[in-house]
């Protein structure tokens, strides 16, 4: 099956009501649950390289074990490069061929934000690749970046259609109440300003920090305008419980295929999970039929 860009399988979710899981993959049991679930479920995915992976594998070794497990399987895959804090960086992942890139410059003013963004989404959308940016910050942990409680400010629709207007980038990540990480508590999204945010830039929304979220919230979520959601932490909970349990059954099993075979089960139930309540499971067909496709390879 042929990679797809990152708008064209955001936009079809956009337009169609249903939401695409944008997994983060870290090894090679993790890109096979992902994709294995994906077949599965016959669903659109993208696959997620993150700056801990990147730091420890490297972006190139994980792409191109993602590269190598797509063509084994007949589902749309977008490999998305998520959080890059470095222009460099950005487009090292477009050199690379990925499908789909995010700048985040959240932490940098706004005008530095919207300037590097800009540049990004020029570039990428020139060689058909998506693009996302982020403006509001999102609270939580991730890759070692910490954004205090009281630094996570919901974003303004004002500061969204600003940095819309500024950069046209594809997709918009916004912080309406999610954290990356564990939740001290349940979150409440801010869904009015969802709906604010969406009618107002009229393109997809992202939502960060997916993981223990009420399902119910994100299919609200997803019917306001979300069309990529973010999920990370409940697969690595995943993995890991499905490898302790197979430690519990045998402390002694050395058989790393059996181990982390357990993690990679544990891990794709997970991910099945979230497709259906995603809404993305039999859209695949549906996807591939009635949109232009471009393929990047
Ligand atoms: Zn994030």
């Amino acid at each position: 099956m042929p990679f797809i860009d990152g708008k064209t399988m955001l936009d079809h979710a956009f337009q169609n009501g249903y939401g695409v899981g944008a997994f983060s993959a870290h090894n090679a049991e993790t890109v096979v649950a992902i994709l294995e679930a994906a077949h599965e479920e016959k669903a659109p995915i993208m696959i997620q390289v993150g700056q801990k992976v990147i730091q420890t594998l490297g972006m190139e070794a994980l792409k191109g074990l993602i590269d190598t497990y797509e063509k084994d399987y007949n589902v749309p895959v977008a490999i998305h490069l998520d959080h890059s804090r470095q222009f460099e960086q950005t487009m090292q992942a477009v050199q690379m061929g990925f499908q789909s890139v995010m700048f985040d410059g959240s932490g940098l003013s706004f005008e530095e934000n919207t300037t590097t963004t800009k540049k990004v989404v020029d570039i990428a959308r020139a060689l058909g690749i998506g693009s996302e940016g982020e403006i509001g910050k999102i609270g939580g942990t991730e890759d070692d970046i910490t954004v205090d409680e009281k630094d996570a400010l919901i974003t303004s629709t004002e500061e969204a259609v600003s940095f819309v207007e500024a950069t046209d980038v594809d997709y918009l990540a916004v912080s309406i109440g999610t954290a990356h990480g564990i939740y001290k508590q349940t979150p409440n999204l801010r869904f009015d300003r969802l709906k604010e945010i969406v009618d107002a830039v009229k393109r997809p929304v992202v939502l960060h920090g997916g993981s223990d979220v009420p399902d119910a919230q994100v299919q609200r979520a997803i019917s306001l305008g979300i069309a990529k959601i973010n999920v990370d932490t409940e697969l690595r909970q995943a993995f890991t419980r499905g490898v302790q349990e197979a430690f519990a059954e045998n402390r002694d099993d050395i058989v790393l295929a059996s181990t982390l075979g357990r993690g990679r089960e544990r891990m794709k139930e997970k991910v099945q999970e979230k497709i259906r309540v995603f809404g993305s499971q039999n859209k695949a067909e549906e996807l591939l039929t009635n949109k232009k496709v471009i393929t990047i390879s």
